[in-house]
């Protein structure tokens, strides 16, 4: 029998990230200051501590962690890769399938691997307090317990759907001493401003993150804005991830043929597929991997959206951001995978995008619980239904093996459990759940929208995005 579960000793937690910067096929195109047109990062220093900001725009390729990152990563990391011998046998294919699981985490996902660098820094720089938002609920629990750890206090802004739908992520953000507000809410401007329009808004992030933003703009001396994907320090962090997996693979002599995750903003799957994106541009893979995201497509940024500037937020606090976007105001559909609902993604998986270094497939929610159902069934874990995409690109891999009779060698990332998802599970088993399709026509009117707002975009998209593809 193979081993089933692949571990690594506390000793081998990484002792530095890896940043893909300097690996890019080109250079990243930089934040556009709104208010000059001309490159600049905004409000950007006034919400984050100097060594984030440092992170943020590091050329270096290799970061050292922390000693004291180190010690609070002990909790939890290294964390298992396993071979999905059940699910191998439940499907019949000749390919050989691994997990990496970063549910054993304290909040049940890949986010402390940045939550707990994010409060440390900020905690060394004097900050008092930390203000973030959450959608569904995974990244404020994970702000909330790395806080607790530091003794910092937090301030958390939970999408309103995602706060009515999940109680219990409220209650855990609690238990760990932070508080938790519906948003929008009336605590800030930007909220006020939403509710004044409509008092049932169910909220989305892109509003969410303005709240926090404002707490930490409006309480500069003493609180800082913390955020859970997107920015390259976010990745970076992550890279954890991937860099344990290669040194589990090495002990069964093990490499990916490809490489799948789920795509939010794109924080996890950046963290598993960086370390073996090195490796090819240092030709040292010994395979051609292939590297494919997967995204809902009730949220299909990158599979229907369009590569531009944009806002991160949508009261346009933020700088704009070159990425895949639906729009700054785009309101998701009350989809269960509430992690995926981000109307943008890391600039860099946009560019390696346009770059072909990897794909994107979209699936609907009820084609991915169905896998879902079958990975339960033959693994005996509970998935969140945003991993629940990359096993639904998994399973369809091993399948077209099974037909091709290939033995390829399948890695996909599992980042969080469902256990605060049953209502979900439970709205799929009795067959209510709906498939949902973000129609290309409202992305295009988002874009028209932008476009009137600021006649000059065209030019700036030109002049740093449009570059011809090397
Ligand atoms: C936050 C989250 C996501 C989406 O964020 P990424 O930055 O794309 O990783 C996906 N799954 C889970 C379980 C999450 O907590």
């Amino acid at each position: 029998m193979p081993t089933r579960k692949i571990l690594l000793n506390e000793d081998e937690i990484p002792k530095q990230w890896y940043n893909i910067v300097p690996d890019l096929p080109r250079p990243l195109p930089p934040f556009i200051d709104a208010a000059t047109k001309q490159p600049g990062v905004g409000i950007v220093p006034r919400i984050f501590p100097k060594a984030i900001i440092g992170q943020e725009i590091s050329q270096e390729r290799w970061i050292d962690i922390p000693e004291e990152v180190r010690e609070v990563y002990r909790i939890w990391r290294p964390t298992p890769l396993f071979r999905a011998i059940g699910l191998e046998k439940a499907l019949k294919t000749p390919a050989k399938i691994y997990y990496k699981y970063e549910g054993v985490s304290p909040s049940g996902s890949h986010k402390p691997n940045t939550a707990v660098p994010q409060a440390f820094y900020n905690m060394k720089e004097g900050t008092k307090r930390l203000s973030t938002e959450t959608g569904a609920g995974q990244w404020g629990s994970a702000l909330a317990f790395a806080a607790m750890i530091f003794g910092l206090k937090a301030t958390v802004y939970m999408v309103r759907a995602s706060y009515d739908q999940k109680p219990y992520r409220k209650m855990m953000m609690n238990a760990f001493g932070a508080e938790c507000f519906a948003s929008p809410s009336n605590r800030t401007e930007a909220g006020r401003k939403i509710l004044a329009e409509d008092p049932d808004s169910t909220g989305s992030l892109g509003i969410a993150i303005s709240e926090a933003v404002e707490d930490a703009l409006v309480n500069e001396e003493e609180t800082n804005y913390t955020i859970g994907s997107v920015f390259n320090h976010v990745l970076l962090h992550q890279t954890v991830i991937g860099l344990e997996t290669k040194r589990q693979l090495e002990m069964v002599d093990d490499y990916p043929d490809v490489v799948y995750g789920c795509i939010g903003g794109g924080s996890s799957y950046s963290g598993l597929m960086w370390p073996f994106y090195y490796d090819k541009v240092s030709k040292k893979a010994p395979k051609e991997t292939k590297f494919i995201a997967t995204e809902a497509t009730a949220c299909p940024k990158v599979t229907k959206g369009q590569y531009q500037y944009d806002h991160g937020d949508t009261a346009r606090i933020t700088p704009l951001v070159p990425m895949h976007t639906l729009g700054h105001d785009f309101i998701p559909a009350p989809i269960h995978a509430g992690g995926l609902r981000y109307h943008g993604i890391a600039p860099t998986i946009s560019l390696l995008t346009q770059e072909k270094q990897m794909t994107t497939e979209a699936y609907n929610q009820v084609e991915v619980f169905d896998a879902a159902k079958q990975f339960i069934r033959a693994e005996g874990i509970i998935p969140a239904p945003e991993p629940a995409h990359a096993i639904k690109g998994a399973i369809d891999e091993a399948l077209r093996c099974k037909k091709t009779g290939e033995a390829k060698t399948i890695l996909f990332l599992l980042c969080g459990h469902g256990f605060f998802d049953m209502a979900a599970y439970d709205e799929y088993f009795s067959g209510n759940l709906q498939p949902y399709e973000y129609p290309t026509k409202k992305v295009e009117e988002s874009m028209k929208k932008l476009h009137t707002l600021y006649p000059w975009l065209d030019e700036v998209n030109k002049k740093y995005i449009s570059c011809e593809p090397l």
